[in-house]
Formats: C-alpha cells, sequence, structure tokens
C-alpha cells in the first residue's frame, strides 16, 4: 500500500503517476506543503475515460448485483481499516474541525456505502406491467432499470468524503462506471478512495478512476467527451452553468448539486436565545464552508437587537480555532483565494450600509493559514450582495422580518434554494413555515435531514435532482420497458 507523500492517480485498475507531474496540496490551517499528487494530463484522462467506457462496455459490472454490493461492502470496510489515517489527512487537507470527521466528513459517508450495497439487493430492478392488448395486440410488458453507463463524477473541496462518495456510492451500486475528477484543493481525500480501491477490494480494472489535476479543463473534458453518458456535478453555480452547456453538445445527463444561501426562520414563539445560539452554531461550522449552511438569519422585527446580541456573543464565543483541537467548530478557509473572496464581501457588505456585530476580518495571532473570524452582519436589506450571493465563509447576514408570511417572502427571494431551517414554539406552525419555503431540505427545530436514506438537492438555481436516497440512487439508472408478444 502505498504510504509515501507523493500520491497517483488511478487508471484502468493501477496506480500510476500523471503525465503532467506532480502538484502540492497544503494544509490551509499552516499553510504547510503536507505532500503531491500527480497532475493528470488530457491524455491521463482520456485514457481513464476509455478504460471506463471499456469496463462497462465488456465486462458483467452492469449486471452483477450481488458482485456489486460485495465490492462496495469491500470499499467501506476498506476506508474504515485505514479511518486513522483518513481522520488526520482530512483535517490536514481540509482544515476540517476534528469533530466533524466523526460525522458528515469521514465516518458517516464511510458507513452510509453500507447502504447503497443494501439497496442493491434490495432494490426492485424489474417490475411486471402483466399482459395488455394495447392496439389490439396482446403483449406483455416489463419495465427495467439499468445502469446509465460512464458517469464522470466532477466535485468540490468543502466535503470531499462526502461528496465523492455520494457520488461513488450510488453510481457503482446502480451499475455504473465511473471517472472521478476531485478539486484541485483536495486531491489526497480522493487519491485514497483509489489506494483502496486499488489495493483492498475486488472492483474490476476500469470500473472507477481517479483522476486528480491541479487544472479544472479536466472537468470540462469529462463534460464534452462523448464515451460519457453522465456528468455528476457538485460544485458552484457559476461551473454547474458550464458543465450544463458544454454537456449539451453530446446531449449527455446532467445531475448539478449547486450553491445555496440558505435562510434560518426565527418565528417570533420560539426561544430566541436557543435558535440564535444554534444558528450561529450551525452558520460557521467549517467555517461556513457548506452549501447547505443556513447564512441569512430572520429574526422578528421587535426582536432583532436582542437576536444580534445573543448571536454575535455566541459567535464571538466560538471563534475560529485549531481544527485538530476537538472543541474547534470554526476552523480556516480553504485558500488564500478563498479568503479574498470572503474579504470581498466583507467590504461589498459596508460599502452597502451594512456592519459588523461580531468579527468582520482576520483573527488576530494568526500569522500562518487562511483564517477568517466568525462574523455577523447587520444593517443590510435582503437585495444586498452579502445577503444575495454565496460567501462561503463563516460570514452571516441577519435580517428583520414582519411575522410568518414576510419570513417565507424574504426566505424565498433568492435564486437559490438549497436549503432552511425554522425555529419556533408551536411546531405546527413552524412545520407550516417549513413546507413553505422552495428549497430541498429544511430542519425545523433543530432536526437533522442528513442520511444516506434521505435525499438531497437543490430547487432553482440550487441544482438539478437529488443526491442520496432512493431519489439519488435513480439518477444513474436508465428506465427500458420490453414488451413481448403474447
Ligand atoms: P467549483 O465550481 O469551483 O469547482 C467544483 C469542481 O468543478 C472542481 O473539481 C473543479 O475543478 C471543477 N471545474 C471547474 N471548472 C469546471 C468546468 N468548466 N467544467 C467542469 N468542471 C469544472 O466549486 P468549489 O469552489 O470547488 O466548491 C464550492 C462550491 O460548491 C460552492 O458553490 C458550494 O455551494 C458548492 N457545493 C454544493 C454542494 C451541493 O450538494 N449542492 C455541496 C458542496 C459544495
Amino acid at each position: 500500500m502505498s504510504r509515501t507523500n507523493d500520491r497517483l492517480l488511478l487508471v484502468d485498475g493501477r496506480l500510476v503517476p500523471g503525465a503532467g507531474g506532480a502538484f502540492e496540496t497544503i494544509n490551509p490551517a499552516t499553510e504547510e506543503v503536507l505532500g503531491t499528487a500527480a497532475d493528470a494530463s488530457a491524455d491521463d484522462m482520456d485514457r481513464a475515460i476509455a478504460a471506463a467506457r471499456r469496463a462497462f462496455d465488456e465486462t458483467g459490472w452492469a449486471t452483477d448485483h450481488a458482485f456489486r454490493a460485495r465490492c462496495l461492502r469491500q470499499l467501506r470496510e476498506g476506508l474504515r481499516r485505514r479511518a486513522d489515517e483518513l481522520r488526520e489527512l482530512t483535517i490536514q487537507e481540509v482544515g476540517a474541525p476534528r469533530f466533524l470527521t466523526f460525522g458528515a466528513q469521514l465516518d458517516a459517508p464511510v458507513d452510509d456505502l453500507a447502504w447503497f450495497a443494501d439497496l442493491v439487493e434490495d432494490y426492485a430492478w424489474e417490475r411486471d406491467l402483466g399482459r395488455a392488448e394495447p392496439m389490439g395486440m396482446p403483449s406483455h410488458r416489463r419495465v427495467v432499470r439499468e445502469a446509465v453507463g460512464v458517469v464522470g463524477a466532477i466535485t468540490p473541496w468543502n466535503f470531499p468524503h462526502q461528496i465523492n462518495l455520494a457520488k461513488l456510492g450510488p453510481a457503482l451500486a446502480a451499475g455504473n462506471t465511473v471517472v472521478l475528477k476531485p478539486a484541485p484543493d483536495t486531491p489526497w481525500c480522493a487519491a485514497v478512495v483509489g489506494e483502496v480501491i486499488a489495493e483492498e477490494t475486488d472492483i474490476p480494472p476500469g470500473v472507477v478512476n481517479v483522476v486528480t489535476s491541479s487544472d479544472h479543463a479536466l472537468g470540462a473534458q469529462l463534460t464534452r467527451d462523448p464515451r460519457v453518458d453522465l456528468v455528476s456535478f457538485t460544485g458552484s453555480t457559476a461551473t454547474g452553468r458550464n458543465v450544463m452547456a458544454s454537456a449539451a453538445g453530446t446531449l449527455k445527463r446532467v445531475f448539478l448539486e449547486l450553491g445555496g444561501k440558505s435562510a434560518f426562520v426565527v418565528l417570533d414563539d420560539a426561544d430566541l436565545r436557543g435558535a440564535c445560539s444554534y444558528a450561529a452554531f450551525a452558520g460557521i461550522t467549517h467555517a461556513g464552508q457548506g452549501c447547505a449552511i443556513t447564512t441569512r438569519i430572520l429574526v422578528p422585527r421587535e426582536r432583532h437587537d436582542e437576536a444580534v446580541e445573543i448571536t454575535a456573543g455566541a459567535l464571538a464565543k466560538l471563534g475560529a480555532g485549531d481544527p485538530q483541537d476537538d472543541r474547534t467548530i470554526c476552523g480556516p478557509v480553504i485558500s488564500a483565494r478563498q479568503r479574498e473572496r470572503i474579504e470581498g464581501y466583507l467590504e461589498l457588505a459596508v460599502e452597502d450600509g451594512g456592519a459588523f456585530a461580531c468579527g468582520g476580518g482576520r483573527p488576530e495571532g494568526r500569522d500562518r493559514g487562511f483564517w477568517i473570524e466568525p462574523t455577523l452582519i447587520t444593517g443590510l436589506t435582503n437585495d444586498s450582495r452579502a445577503a444575495r450571493e454565496e460567501i462561503f465563509g463563516p460570514v452571516l447576514v441577519i435580517l428583520p422580518h414582519d411575522g410568518d408570511d414576510d419570513a417565507v417572502r424574504i426566505a424565498n427571494d433568492s435564486p437559490y434554494g438549497l436549503s432552511g431551517a425554522v425555529h419556533g414554539g408551536d411546531v405546527e406552525r413552524a412545520r407550516g413555515v417549513a413546507r413553505r419555503l422552495r428549497t430541498g431540505t429544511v430542519s425545523v427545530n433543530g432536526g437533522v435531514w442528513y442520511g444516506a436514506d434521505v435525499p438531497f438537492g437543490g430547487y432553482k438555481q440550487s441544482g438539478i435532482g437529488r443526491e442520496m436516497g432512493v431519489a439519488g440512487f435513480e439518477e444513474y439508472l436508465e428506465t427500458k420497458s420490453i414488451a413481448e408478444g403474447v
């Protein structure tokens, strides 16, 4: 097993260097160079696509359900065996706070592979519609579900294991072959999955290819190639648009999980202290680098100032800290580029008349690494840029509302529709508000929607399709109707 600090591509069953050389991966908390990842060239990507195509067209992978379930369980066990090493790697490469690696940053998505393995065995692959006589011709009709083919999986850096495995799990369970192209900021998280597949599973050569690269162009190559049948993309809405446009050239299927600007609605009968403290915690977890994070806090106008005080107090107390520390909620942001982008939004917020109730810059005493203080912006309206656009940092905007209808109006006044939260004393009423939000997931009074069996995805410009759950699995299936003359 590879234990060096130079990680490789997985192409056609072999761990190989990249023809483009290697590129560095960096610890965002310290700026230390951790090591290198293989830098794939366009030719490497071409070979990976060819291998995935051949594995789909010429092997029994797509039809051998029992074998696929076994391979998925092997992958899960292989990743679990390396959990300690993966935990340290994830904290270092992603800057993910340690506590999150026991959940969505590592353990949960690895465990969830079991759900997809079980689904392969339990799923109704074929439905018998029985006999009929359409236009007087006796026929026996069946509906068969089968794999789409070669999947190009393109992923971001913020929750790399969760997103890589939430694509690999259902895509493989459904019988597809995959070319995984992870983000340049977190190549190791994907490369180790390639190592485990090559060394600890019976997954045949070509079924999974892991192509790390410093160049976004390799993602674009996947979206254009006619041998790829489906692009499963998670990333920003801007890139999602490019992916869809590029995939249109060969009319391949696209599945898009994009950005968000979700609202945390506090109703006037809520426990204000509890709700605002929770909003602070949820809003800056992993430095706010989550697509579904609730970054607009909507509070009753008459209690706005009190809500600001509670939320700002909670954010200041949580602070930004070393991701290695178990108590840290908010670590660094991923890169200098991302920090600059966030700082640009802080400037815009001030230009638009906003003020910082806490934070607003870099924390003191952190000279190395990419840090932003947990920040609460007041005094903006919902049409300001900081309230409309995805900042992807530990930056929250608090806005007053005038009752339930107004809160729903503001929450839905967004180009995005990914997620949301509602807190209220009367759960029926809170649930009613949740149902009116135009988003793919909603948490009511702290409920957690995350799970292998729960579909996740966006309305509006937050995406097309669903990841996870049976709905997510079915994104990776075709439907064939067969009629026999009888
Ligand atoms: P990004 O869009 O910059 O990049 C995502 C991936 O796309 C990377 O692998 C990148 O190399 C690749 N890529 C870039 N240009 C491409 C192109 N033209 N064609 C094909 N691939 C291309 O996103 P990011 O900065 O890595 O991640 C942050 C974004 O991801 C945020 O907007 C966040 O909301 C979103 N996100 C969404 C979800 C979700 O499930 N909805 C989950 C996590 C992150």
